[in-house]
């Protein structure tokens, strides 16, 4: 459903992606791995339309091309992020928070529907729907920002380091949200510090070294991979 090739992009001189390809299928969840810097964040922001791709890359979704549409145009394609840091706005409720994601011409059909199944996925927050966000646990507060994408009714969601700064408790919580997310059907682009946990979750992973592919495959052989175990699940 997406395809992306040849995707370069540059910070000024700095090149922080260069020729990156990948593909994510229906119902997939692919994790890319990369130390910090590598340039994940930069990848994700550029399918979401919040950098721009260098000429020359193609991203296509859904067999349209959408390396040339301004960030909320790609929202309407069907493409969510959730941003590293996650982007809540802390003085608003749960419940605006969420109502924020509709707004979307994509989203208004079934937006209750969707409403009833984020908080079936996330019932923490169907307790916490009057509280302000600033006062939650960075952990509900990722949950309201994965639900806020959600509500934009989106085929693909991106997510940047979901996990980063969560208790265990709450981390297996958000990864066990993703194998539900991905068990009704959307496809998933994770970016995560937690090697372990992407490999347990995804179906395949992608590696990337100073922006550019440095391997990809099965997450069930990638675990195996003695490259992967030494550089990213800390085994001699
Ligand atoms: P991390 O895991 O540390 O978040 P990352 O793999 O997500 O890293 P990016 O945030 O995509 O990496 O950054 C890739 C490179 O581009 C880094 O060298 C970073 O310093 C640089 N970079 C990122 N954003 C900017 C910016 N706005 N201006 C200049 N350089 C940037």
């Amino acid at each position: 459903m997406l395809e992306v090739a040849a995707l370069s992009h540059f910070y000024g001189k700095h090149q922080a992606l260069a020729d990156i390809a990948l593909a994510i299928g229906q119902g997939e969840i692919v994790a890319i791995l990369g130390a910090n810097g590598a340039g994940k964040s930069t990848l994700l922001k550029s399918i979401a339309g919040l950098v721009k791709p260098a000429p020359g890359a193609t991203i296509r979704f859904e067999g349209h091309h959408i390396g040339e549409l301004p960030a909320h145009l790609i929202v309407e394609r069907g493409i969510a992020l959730v941003p590293e840091g996650r982007g809540v706005f802390g003085d608003l409720t749960v419940a605006e928070n969420l109502q924020l994601g509709a707004h979307p011409a994509r989203a208004r059909a079934g937006e209750a529907d969707r409403l009833a199944r984020i908080l079936r996925l996330f019932p923490r927050l169907a307790e916490r729907m009057a509280q302000a966000v600033r006062t939650m646990s960075g952990g509900e507060q990722q949950m309201v920002a994965i639900g806020r994408a959600l509500m934009s009714n989106p085929l693909l969601l991106l997510l940047d380091e979901p996990s980063l700064g969560l208790s265990p408790l709450l981390s297996r919580e958000v990864f066990r949200a993703l194998a539900e997310i991905r068990s009704s059907g959307l496809s998933v682009l994770l970016v995560e510090q937690n090697a372990r946990a992407s490999l347990d979750i995804a179906d395949r992973v992608y590696l990337i070294e100073s922006g550019r592919n440095a391997g990809s495959g099965p997450a069930s052989a990638m675990k195996n991979d003695p490259e992967v175990q030494r550089a990213y699940l800390g085994k001699a």
